[in-house]
């Protein structure tokens, strides 16, 4: 009822504000220059139902870059033109437990083969995987995909790309070990340059809530009415967010919030709460995306504050896929 929504509406509102004292523990990244300008203390959520339905509290609506969200769209669209077994091939599907930049177990497991496509080399092998020779065409591949759900034109934010391109000496490091192992099917400055680009896609809350409102639909858009991409990448695309979206803290994070999720040093996290059998206060029983910016980030790349909200509301409404 709308009673029941405007109430829930005003937890949410408390909620966020009790999680933005949590900034106080982390700091925005200062690895890319860019990322550095943001202010620590923003923090906003959107949320967004099959039917519709929206709620939003705190700055919802200021953008900002993707960074490693937008990981899940370049392994979609590399699994639309390749196929899964193929992609495969050059990208694991397992867990870390290292840093999402880590270098050091790239040589030490199957020889150049990265674990998995929510980290760095996998991320950028998977870049490299998409159709097209040079950084536009594989770029664009991305794009269409988002522009697809969302239905408007995407923005590369140049500042941030710029910023990162400068001084992405620890992925052009990984990109030439990777190329030297055979598993770039593009050279590692075309590689690279787009990969920067898919993390300068700027995006807002509201955003991401809508693509992880249709990958929580398995690739059904509810607002378009159809599938916007296919159910089993989908599928895929989830077990790797719940097992490896949060980097090396995603045990935990599947463990206390339970649902698929992926998060960038921007501070965004995406997630994706799939229909429950039971009725919850507000949300229903259908099923919602999440979008959240909160840029100050612990030391594993994810938002505190956001973390800490998610929790809230996974406690709350009794999220989890377990
Ligand atoms: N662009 C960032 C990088 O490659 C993305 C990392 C992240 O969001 N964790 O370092």
């Amino acid at each position: 009822s709308a009673a029941m929504i405007d109430a829930a509406s005003g937890m949410v509102d408390t909620w966020v504000h009790e999680a933005k004292e949590y900034a106080r523990t982390g700091k925005c990244a200062t690895y890319i220059p860019a990322l550095a300008e943001a202010n620590p203390f923003h923090l906003g959520i959107c949320i967004v139902g099959e039917h519709g339905e929206k709620q939003m509290a705190g700055e919802w609506n200021v953008p900002f870059t993707m960074q490693s969200i937008s990981k899940t769209i370049s392994f979609v669209a590399a699994c639309m033109s390749r196929g899964i077994d193929d992609v495969m091939q050059r990208v694991d599907l397992e867990p870390t437990g290292d840093a999402f930049n880590s270098i050091m177990r790239l040589e030490s497991h199957k020889p150049g083969k990265p674990f998995n496509p929510m980290i760095n080399a996998g991320a950028i092998t998977t870049t490299s995987l998409l159709p097209g020779s040079g950084a536009d065409e594989k770029l664009a591949g991305i794009l269409d995909v988002l522009e697809e759900i969302l239905d408007k034109r995407l923005v590369i934010n140049e500042d941030v790309f710029l910023s990162e391109w400068r001084t992405a000496s620890l992925n052009r490091a990984l990109a030439y070990y990777l190329e030297e192992k055979g598993f770039l099917s593009s050279s590692v400055k075309e590689t690279l340059e787009a990969y920067c680009r898919q993390c300068s896609i700027e995006v807002t809350s509201e955003d991401l809530a809508i693509i992880g409102l249709v990958l929580a639909h398995d690739g059904f858009h509810p607002f378009k009415n159809r599938q916007v991409f296919p159910r089993d990448i989908c599928k895929i695309t989830k077990a790797l967010m719940l097992t490896c979206g949060m980097y090396n803290t995603s045990g935990k994070f599947a463990a206390f919030i339970g649902v698929p999720a992926k998060s960038g040093v921007s501070g965004g996290i995406m997630a994706c709460v799939p229909s429950r059998g039971k009725q919850t206060p507000f949300l229903g029983s259908g099923s919602y995306g999440i979008g959240i910016y909160g840029p100050s980030i612990d030391e594993y790349g994810n938002s505190v504050a956001g973390v800490h909200l998610l929790k809230r509301l996974a406690s709350e409404y009794d999220f989890t896929v377990f």
